[in-house]
């Protein structure tokens, strides 16, 4: 039924054609006068558009922003995790960063498992060294910054370092994270003396937070370069803090630091209608799986059946069935695992895949496909996923970043080194290594990047104009608000805040998760008609985008968060 054997045909509009989008002379004339800023924190908003008013670049002012949400969304990204950049310039080329942190060398299969063999409890994973990888954000950063920067390195800084400095506000957000996650933020003495009172409290809902440490770190880094993170004095001092706390023989050292590398890795682009989409691959599982959910779809008129009517709902859950179970079989971190990743976008084999999906029933069970190209492996257990920030810079010059930064859980892995927290992206990882003797693709190995489901994304017209960027927060539901969101702005038409409001129907396995309090919990009836097990649950989502409107950008932050967007 499905072809094996890729024709070089079917492989060029996806793994070629984005970095090859014909240039349009009139591109630059959609472009916004000074730029545009989505992200999920006003001040990070003006961080960004305070450097794009100076004559900074679309990746000038995601560095800046990604630097204030370090410090004012210390719970969800921050230089102390990793994060994704999808750029595309002002011709319509794309390029992707990718500042995944790294297991330390000495990290093994067993990395996660307790004595008895099996898996840590997941908060023991988390809340230690174990779950730290080497952050990636700041070598990315400097990478983008040494290809398509216009300021000066220590302009970026700035608007963090005063936010930091002279403080911020706390959010209601960010208290309820200080709540609900204290076990993590309050973990490392620095957590508590940066967000608790003496009564041992979270700060109150408007009352200033300063943090004086984030603010030197900042400006030594400003002054002395992003290299200072990864070697000399303060990354020693780092390397030696996450051993300490890390139950293993070989933790991590300055060497896993040092050697840490942020890398090009090849676009996934793929047609969907007359769109084009372009993302991040391996090591994220999110453009493969985003892609896949679309083209499954293709068949379908989704315009025609329209966000109000369960069936597209019915077929949207089914398509993620489908996508999730060739991402737990096949994605990976590249470096170490062959991810056919050609195979899984095919369109042909794709859109067999999607002929499994009826409109008035529900498949019984759905296993991975026979990709093209693809070896026999299995997958694990992935966590629930929390802490993460999407956000979108656009230039006058028509150049567009796309970027997903994280520390994985609230609080990441709770410990505090020079004002901000690190990371525990390693619970990304399989926590077992093998199932059933077969070895998981995601397992711990040292020097791998653990899989991510983050997907930066940018959609471009059939006449190669930039229409789109978006992308999300909310661990493995990712791809699907992404998804969710694509069809909503593209197929139906949606501004970006009608889409991103739409709700959220989360479908990996064979249960349908729709989100409480929208008109969602009415279609409990309908869907589970169709043969569905449907459970109802609180919303954890956040997403940022924009949209070429008319020839005018518009943005739009979740409102499920305390995001927001400028454009001047
Ligand atoms: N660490 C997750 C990933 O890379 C994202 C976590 C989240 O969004 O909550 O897929």
């Amino acid at each position: 039924m499905l072809r094996r054997i890729i024709t070089p045909l079917a492989l060029l509009p996806l793994v070629a054609a984005c970095a090859t989008v014909p240039a349009s002379p009139e591109r630059a004339r959609h472009a916004p006068d000074t730029g545009l800023v989505s992200a999920a924190d006003p001040r990070a908003v003006e961080a960004g558009m305070s450097i794009l008013r100076k004559g900074g670049s679309a990746t000038d002012a995601a560095i800046a922003t990604m630097l204030a949400l370090t410090v004012v969304e210390p719970q969800s990204s921050g230089i102390g995790g990793g994060g994704f950049y999808v750029r595309s310039d002002a011709a319509g080329r794309v390029e992707t960063l990718d500042g995944r942190e790294k297991a330390p060398a000495g990290a093994t299969g067993d990395w996660f498992l307790g004595p008895d063999g099996k898996p840590l409890p997941f908060q023991q994973m988390q809340e230690s060294g174990l779950s730290v990888g080497v952050p990636g954000n700041l070598r990315l950063a400097a990478k983008a910054h040494a290809e398509h920067g216009k300021l000066p390195w220590a302009a970026l800084f700035e608007p963090a370092i005063s936010l930091a400095a002279d403080g911020f506000a706390m959010t209601p957000r960010l208290r309820q994270a200080l709540v609900n996650e204290k076990s993590t933020a309050a973990r490392d003495p620095d957590g508590r003396a940066l967000f608790y009172g003496a009564d041992g409290e979270p700060l109150a809902v408007g009352a200033i937070a300063r943090n004086p440490q984030l603010a030197a770190t900042y400006r030594r880094l400003a002054n002395d370069g992003a290299e200072t993170f990864y070697s000399g004095p303060a990354a020693a001092a780092m390397a030696a803090e996450i051993a300490a706390d890390t139950p293993r023989p070989r933790p991590m050292t300055a060497g896993d630091v040092a050697a840490y590398e942020a890398k090009h890795r090849p676009p996934v682009c793929g047609a969907y209608r007359t769109w084009k989409i372009c993302g991040m691959g391996p090591p994220s599982s999110g453009a493969t799986t985003v892609y896949a959910i679309l083209k499954q779809l293709e068949r379908f008129d989704l315009k025609a059946l329209g966000p109000n009517n369960p069936v597209f709902w019915h077929v949207f859950a089914e398509s993620q069935r489908l996508a999730y179970a060739d991402r737990e079989l096949f994605s990976a971190d590249a470096d170490f695992i062959k991810v056919p990743v050609a195979g899984m976008t095919d369109p042909d084999y794709l859109a067999a895949r999607g002929a499994l999906i009826a409109q008035d029933r529900t498949m019984p069970a759905v296993t991975a496909g026979p990709v093209p190209g693809a070896l026999a492996l299995a997958d694990g257990v992935e966590a629930e996923e929390r802490g993460t920030s999407h956000f979108v810079t656009l230039d006058k010059w028509g150049e567009a970043v796309s970027y997903t930064s994280t520390i994985e859980s609230g609080f990441g892995s709770g410990i505090v080194f020079g004002g901000f927290y690190l990371n525990n992206e390693l619970t990304d990882f399989s926590a077992v290594p093998a199932i059933g003797g077969v070895p998981v693709a995601n397992r711990v190995e040292g020097g791998k990047r653990p899989r991510s489901s983050m997907a930066p994304t940018l959609v471009f017209d059939a006449d190669g104009n930039l229409l789109v960027a978006v992308g999300a927060a909310g661990g493995a539901t990712i791809p699907v608000q992404t998804a969710k969101n694509l069809i909503a702005m593209l197929d139906f038409d949606m501004l970006p805040g009608e889409a991103l409001a739409l709700p959220v129907l989360f479908s990996p396995g064979d249960t349908v998760f729709l989100e409480k309090g929208t008109f969602h919990e009415s279609m409990v009836g309908p869907l589970t008609a169709l043969g569905h097990r449907v459970v109802v649950r609180a919303p954890g989502f956040k997403a940022n985008a924009a949209k070429r409107v008319g020839g005018r950008w518009v943005g739009a932050a979740d409102p499920r968060s305390e995001g927001t967007w400028k454009a001047e």
